[in-house]
């Protein structure tokens, strides 16, 4: 692969709308990533299937994430967008790096664990195998870079497992795909009430959506968790002040955040004129892309052009690598 630009792959399910986790954590590092380096960003559709196997939104839901994507500045000019389930190759490479992968390993996985306590009914196979297929994503494209945030660290440590036995047992196929993010450490975008992080389809109320209305924006970040104040110079934050302040360094103006530690450090704070601020640079933020998604949304001929633009992009990429991975499995018999 010498002399030629690193591979990138990453993906967002289409379970709900995008918030500002997958923006800070995902997207912003797509849109700078697009013009360094070779790009396959993709609707991980198949993925969804493992917690919502009710499909009737599918559809809508695949075109948002799109949209969501392009209104965040992908350009599918640059970069590869496409749906997962257009690739068929994914599911052929998924089923031979599932013989590589060992139950135990799969059962002690935090993200499985995490999502058979949500659905204890729904415990199926696709939900345990959901690091191999993930695996197969990334190295379908022979990516070598995955930006992601930092839930998805031991899912990335997982793929250097597969790949690392597929290229013992058959062949140098494979690059070993690292976590990226431009900043070194990844990033977790904490929830509004300083409990976890912001999701897709927990806690609503304490998650920032690109959808939402500039007076959603307002009254979510109002109703974020301080109390009344330090009261000792210099003190440490509490984990929720501090989540307050780190929301603030992702859209707010350095001087504005600077006034707030000074505050903060003299004990004259005023959470409700921070939080005031933090809802109005995150509506100066979020409305623009909300507003791009709506335009980009009602023209459905288009989106159905990216998808088939993107498949396209994707299935030359997954062929060729596919070719490889048969021959070097002893799979070509003439
Ligand atoms: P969700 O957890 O909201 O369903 P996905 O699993 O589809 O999101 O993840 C899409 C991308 O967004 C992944 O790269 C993931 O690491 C990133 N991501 C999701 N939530 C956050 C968050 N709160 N902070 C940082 N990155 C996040």
């Amino acid at each position: 692969m010498t002399g030629k630009k690193p591979i990138v792959m990453s993906g967002i399910r289409p379970t709900g709308y995008l918030h500002l986790g997958n923006y800070f954590g995902a997207i912003r590092n797509y849109v700078r990533m697009q013009d360094e380096f070779e790009c396959f960003f993709m609707v991980a559709d198949l993925h969804s299937l493992t917690t919502h196997p009710d499909t009737k939104e599918l559809k809508s839901n695949v075109q948002r994430v799109l949209a969501e994507n392009i209104a965040c500045g992908l350009d599918t000019e640059k970069a590869a967008l496409y749906c997962q389930s257009h690739v068929f190759e994914t599911s052929e490479l998924y089923l031979y790096l599932n013989m590589l992968a060992y139950k135990g390993e799969l059962e002690k996985t935090a993200t499985f664990k995490e999502k058979v306590r949500l659905q204890p009914d729904n415990s199926n196979a696709g939900l345990l195998t959901y690091p191999v297929l993930q695996a197969a994503d990334i190295i379908l494209h022979r990516a070598s870079l995955v930006p992601v945030g930092k839930d998805q660290e031991q899912h990335l440590e997982m793929a250097r497992n597969f790949v690392n036995r597929f290229n013992h047992r058959y062949g140098n196929v494979f690059p070993e795909p690292v976590a990226f993010n431009y900043n070194d450490q990844l990033i977790k975008v904490p929830s509004l009430d300083g409990a976890g992080k912001m999701s897709k389809s927990e806690n609503q109320m304490s998650t920032l959506y690109l959808a939402d209305s500039n007076d959603l924006i307002r009254k979510k970040v109002m109703k974020a968790k301080t109390d009344t104040g330090p009261t000792t110079p210099n003190a440490n934050k509490p984990n929720y002040i501090e989540n307050i302040f780190l929301l603030m360094k992702l859209v707010s103006q350095q001087e504005v955040i600077n006034k707030f530690e000074q505050d903060y450090n003299n004990c004259t704070i005023r959470y409700g004129d921070m939080k005031k601020q933090l809802a109005e640079d995150m509506v100066e933020f979020i409305s623009p892309i909300r507003e791009k998604v709506e335009g980009i949304l009602s023209n459905e001929a288009y989106l159905k052009q990216v998808m088939e633009t993107g498949a396209e992009k994707a299935r030359k990429s997954a062929k060729a690598t596919m070719e490889v991975v048969r021959k070097s499995m002893g799979l070509k018999y003439f």
